[in-house]
């Protein structure tokens, strides 16, 4: 199947652009080709969302009439679920009773439902006499043309994420889709025609690193959301800074699981393997380090590793399969190679590590639980981003802090004890956007996610998400 470029309410074909091969990671077979955008492709997209935004098409519609569209587009998702899920399990390897349609899409059509709520409430304006004679407004007004770059793991999910608050606010989008994985953003097109939100409000067009670069260099791009790696989103800050574009960057993570001597240890293995597994830990707030108080090191370190044992690795169409293939052979091999250099420093594999046996086509990893690392060690530094976790002793409470802080990232982390002042006591010290109490991993609409630190800043979902994506004005009347 060949897929062309949504711009301006209908499909067209590349202005010097090349194709690219999409891959099913199950069985490493191509099984459709999009197009790489070219400058000009990007240049046609941003133009047309351009023009839709200064002619107030979308913009200058009114709250109800903007919430109105994106209810029926949560609406149509609903409808099309089976359909979309099916094409995002075949391109990501997601399980597609698991993932795709127990978790990615409901959750995806809620948060569509939630920014159409928002988009009721977003003028924020108030006014006040701050100078004799004078009354000021102070106006929420959307940023502009938005380009919207998002990653492969989540990838309808990440772009509705970045759709909806850019929508509710008023804005007009380019958006581009990772390079392997836009085949759900780009059939997005035609839905959201029929959910009546105008041509050129949302553009879309796939391509590789350097389609996302012109649709940062644009001059005529407002601001850049980015989801995607930590490196990236440094390239993407330098390369805003030439036209001075706000960014909104939603990076990588790389979670801390703090379990105190108190925790019930069952209750956070459950946790943990869904944490450290769900989408083959290809998520940015995984599960990926977690650090056991000393009497309960030994413990944690056994029934993790006997239930990550247990996990079922296969195929993502196949019922009661939690675990997929990775995204990719270099996807796989980067793990892999992780996990070989923290063999050599002198960790342990206590399970897992390679390759499933007799599953060899695809790109499928094991669940693996490693011990014996060093804080400063690469597994416990970098970003993985597969099915592994460690599992490292600790003694007092200040040392978990400071272990959990200890990485560059500081996008999400957990803790678990029964003791509440010792939960405030840690959360408040931990630097991370989001900190869970006696869990690991849910999100909803309402509640922010982003990160401190090298995790990025800016918020995906909740009314915070809708404000990224507006600018104040002050408008001064004078009583003359
Ligand atoms: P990536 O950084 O390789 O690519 C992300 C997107 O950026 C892709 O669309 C890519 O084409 C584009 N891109 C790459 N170089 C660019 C450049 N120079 N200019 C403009 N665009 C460019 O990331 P990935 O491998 O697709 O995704 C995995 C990463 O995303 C992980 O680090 C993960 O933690 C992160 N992530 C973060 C969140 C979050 O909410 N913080 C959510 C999901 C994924």
């Amino acid at each position: 199947m060949e897929h062309k470029l949504w711009i301006d309410g209908k499909w067209a074909d590349t202005k010097g652009g090349s194709k690219m091969e999409i891959i099913n990671p199950a069985t490493g077979e191509a099984f459709a080709t999009v197009i790489d955008a070219s400058k000009a492709d990007v240049d046609r997209a941003v133009q047309a969302a351009k023009t839709a935004f200064y002619d107030g098409r979308w913009s200058r519609l009114t709250p109800a009439a903007r919430s109105l569209a994106l209810l029926k587009l949560a609406d149509i998702l609903e409808k099309n679920t089976a359909e979309l899920a099916k094409v995002e399990s075949l391109n990501t390897g997601k399980p597609y009773e698991f993932v795709s349609v127990g978790a990615d899409f409901p959750f995806m059509i809620d948060n569509v439902r939630f920014f159409a709520a928002a988009a009721r409430d977003t003028h924020g304006s108030h006014a006040g006499e701050f100078a004799a004679g004078f009354t000021s407004m102070f106006r929420r007004e959307p940023v502009g043309v938005i380009g919207q770059i998002a990653p492969w793991n989540y990838p309808l999910m990440m772009a509705i994420w970045k759709l909806g608050p850019a929508l509710a606010a008023g804005c007009t989008v380019v958006l581009k889709p990772a390079p392997g994985t836009p085949l759900t953003s780009l059939m997005l097109g035609e839905l959201l025609k029929e959910a009546g939100i105008p041509d050129g409000v949302v553009n879309i067009i796939s391509g590789g690193n350097e389609s996302g670069q012109a649709l940062v260099e644009h001059p005529d791009v407002r601001m850049v959301s980015l989801t995607g790696s930590t490196g990236t989103g440094k390239k993407v800050m330098k390369t805003a800074a030439d036209t001075l574009k706000r960014v909104h960057l939603e990076l990588g993570g790389k979670a801390p699981i703090l379990v105190f001597e108190d925790a019930d240890i069952d209750m956070v293995v459950e946790k943990v393997v869904l944490g450290s597994t769900f989408n083959t830990g290809q998520d940015c707030t995984a599960a990926t380090r977690v650090y056991a108080q000393a009497g309960q090191f030994k413990k944690m370190k056994e029934a993790l590793t006997e239930a990550m044992r247990a996990v079922k690795v296969g195929d993502p169409f196949e019922s009661g399969i939690t675990v997929g293939p990775m995204i990719s052979a270099a996807q796989r091999d980067r793990v892999q190679g992780f996990v070989a250099r923290a063999k050599e420093a002198g960790a342990s594999i206590l399970t897992g590590g390679g390759i499933p046996s007799g599953m060899d086509k695809g790109f499928y990893f094991e669940p693996t639980v490693i011990c014996d690392v060093d804080q400063k060690a690469e597994i416990i530094q970098s970003e993985v981003f597969g099915p592994v976790v460690t599992v490292q002793p600790f003694d007092a409470d200040d040392q978990a802090v400071m272990y959990g802080n200890d990485v560059p990232y500081g996008l999400a982390a957990s803790l678990f004890t029964r003791d509440i002042g010792r939960a405030m006591r840690v959360a408040a010290q931990l630097e991370f956007g989001t900190v869970w109490i006696n869990d690991h991993i849910p999100l909803t609409s309402e509640t922010p996610h982003g990160g401190f630190k090298q995790s990025g800043f800016g918020k995906d979902l909740s009314a915070e998400a809708v404000g990224d994506y507006q600018i104040t004005k002050h408008v001064m009347i004078s009583h003359a």
